[in-house]
């Protein structure tokens, strides 16, 4: 490796969808009593004609030319690469547990002809726990991936829910860590976001994920399982710079006995966000930002994202090579938590 280029750039949140996933979104697009969220999301970009929304849908099918020449243009060595939201959640019961595995089996094809560049997440169908636990279990061991994407909630059901949890134990069992990511808002949280515009990735979402995460954890959760891993991305979904309040509150909270639904947990939340949590900083390419939640989390729990094909932005990586911060950190935030992370090994 070239002096002026000390480390290699791993992108860990990219995105991509088989052909054969779009057609079956267009069949529940096409059906009666569809799910505003996913209209608003998925419908728009299948169906709109604007440049923007036919150049995603392109790069998002694409595990090949177009989307090896976008890295190579950006000087992203590798991606770690996760069905694009809301994956199979959105499908029915059946459907997404047939479908996880058909799309495991198109990524584990990709990542065999792309083995430096690529690396897969295990997709999930959350709404089986006891099939998605099986999944993990093939993902790693005939499929070859060591991580899961989960993209929030499912039908507006949230993993704080215990009936989930026999995923976490897998996770837990298979030391797969699980990227919690931004699906649409569901129906009951949809329109104060949606009416103004703000539903989507420039704030929906980091609410909606937030939300799940801080769920997961005042669920006790990692008491339950305290090996499990979770990955956050878009600075944490802000969770790092409400961890003082939160700390302060949910203490206060389970002091009052106001709420039946919220009990003691092991430690205050922000210590489960050091322990059990990485952070990316997917679509967030901004250096305080990034230090900040070094300073709360530490520099091995933050890790370097892109969100391609949503926010494919060459440029961005120039202006984060050029952070003031040690080279050894900016080893670990480009390079190495992420091998760690996500167990890649063909580099
Ligand atoms: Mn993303």
């Amino acid at each position: 490796m070239s002096p002026s280029k000390p480390y290699l750039r791993i992108a860990t949140e990219e995105a991509f969808a088989p052909p054969e996933m779009i057609r079956i979104y267009q069949k529940i697009l096409a059906g009666s009593d569809v799910d505003p969220g996913f209209k608003g999301l998925m419908g728009f970009y299948i169906s709109s004609p604007s440049e923007r929304a036919q150049h995603i849908m392109r790069c998002l099918q694409d595990l090949d030319q177009i989307r090896l020449a976008h890295m190579d243009e950006a000087g992203i060595d590798h991606q770690v690469l996760a069905l694009t939201a809301p994956g199979v959640q959105i499908m029915d019961k059946a459907t997404a547990v047939s479908f996880a595995r058909v799309a495991n089996d198109f990524l584990a094809d990709a990542v065999r002809r792309h083995p430096t560049r690529f690396t897969g997440m295990i997709s999930l169908p959350v709404q089986d726990p006891q099939e998605a636990a099986k999944e993990i279990e093939r993902g790693v061991t005939r499929l070859g991936m060591h991580s899961v994407v989960i993209n929030s909630h499912t039908h507006g059901e949230y993993l704080s829910d215990p009936k989930f949890w026999d995923i976490f134990a897998a996770a837990e069992q298979h030391g797969t860590p699980i990227y919690l990511h931004p699906n649409s808002l569901p129906r009951n949280m949809l329109e104060p976001f949606q009416e103004c515009g703000l539903d989507g990735a420039i704030y929906g979402f980091g609410v909606e994920t937030g939300l799940h995460a801080l769920r997961i954890i005042t669920a006790g959760v990692f008491d339950r399982f305290p090996k499990l891993q979770m990955i956050i991305g878009h600075m944490g979904e802000a969770l790092p710079f409400w961890s003082y309040r939160l700390d302060y509150m949910h203490q206060a909270t389970v002091r009052s006995k106001r709420y039946d639904s919220i009990k003691p947990i092991h430690k205050k939340p922000s210590d489960y966000l050091r322990e059990n949590f990485y952070i990316t900083n997917s679509g967030v390419a901004w250096e305080p930002a990034i230090k900040f939640t070094q300073s709360i989390v530490g520099v091995d729990r933050v890790l370097y994202a892109m969100d391609y094909p949503y926010q494919y932005a060459a440029e961005e990586v120039q202006l984060l090579d050029r952070m003031d911060m040690s080279a050894e950190d900016k080893k670990k935030f480009f390079q190495t938590n992420a091998q760690k992370v996500f167990g890649i090994s063909a580099l």
